[in-house]
């Protein structure tokens, strides 16, 4: 079965969440300040698509309001041939597996891949989610030239990548309104590809319909990086 960067992130923190968002969706509980946070998220992400000046955005809808995966594919195609400057939302598909890149940016012979992420931190779980970007590109040979986070830049940063991983440069911008940090954390990323390419098979057996629960007792990873949806359920 296909698996998304959201899956991936997830498959990590814990295979057993992979296997309830697939089979059970309806035992999560997102508390509602959480999904304010996932909402103002969106809203900072529509924003940020400015950040480089024009750019062109893939989003595209099926008539029932749902995206159209395979339209967004095709277009970002057609603006690679094209050597478009700025792409936002740009999708990606090997062997089913999928993600869109906030924005992807011309640079040399290749793109500068982006992630925008509503926080002021360069956490690691971000910059393993630019590694499964950067897998996923690779595979549908892009040339990705550097990994970036695009930060909130108003407030000193918080927290740092894994001490393994430090990002390699840092720079601000201002754009409608908002400062931006954008870190670039190649290495680590690149790290991260390595991850995706040793797993992405495994976790999307996870998703089969015939697949087994896996047998996770709850411990820290059901609080860390994030509180699990499904902490109720698994818990109780
Ligand atoms: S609560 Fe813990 S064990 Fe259960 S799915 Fe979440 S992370 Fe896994």
């Amino acid at each position: 079965m296909p698996v998304s960067k959201t899956d991936f992130i997830r498959a990590l923190q814990c295979e057993k969440m992979l296997w309830l968002d697939a089979h059970a969706p309806e035992l999560k509980i997102i508390p509602p300040e959480v999904q304010a946070r996932l909402d103002a998220g969106n809203d900072f992400g529509d924003v940020a698509m400015g950040i480089f000046g024009d750019y062109v955005e893939t989003t595209t809808f099926r008539e029932d309001g749902r995206l159209n995966y395979a339209a967004m594919i095709e277009k970002t195609q057609a603006l690679l041939r094209d050597d478009a400057p700025v792409i936002c939302e740009a999708a990606f598909t090997w062997y089913g597996n999928f993600c869109a890149a906030d924005i992807l940016r011309k640079e040399g012979a290749g793109y500068a891949l982006y992630e925008v992420k509503n926080s002021h931190s360069a956490r690691k779980e971000f910059v393993t989610d630019l590694g499964f970007q950067h897998f996923l590109l690779r595979k549908c040979g892009v040339p990705v030239t550097s990994c970036n986070l695009i930060l909130r830049g108003d407030e000193p940063p918080q927290d740092y990548c894994h001490p393994d991983e430090p990002y390699e440069k840092e720079e601000f911008r201002t754009h409608a309104d908002f400062r931006y940090r954008i870190v670039t954390v190649t290495k680590g990323a690149r790290l991260a590809d390595k991850l995706a390419s040793e797993r992405i098979f495994e976790y999307g057996k996870l998703k089969r319909k015939d697949a087994p629960m896996p047998d996770v007792s709850p411990s820290h990873h059901c609080e860390t990086p994030y509180r699990c949806w499904y902490y109720e359920y698994c818990h109780k």
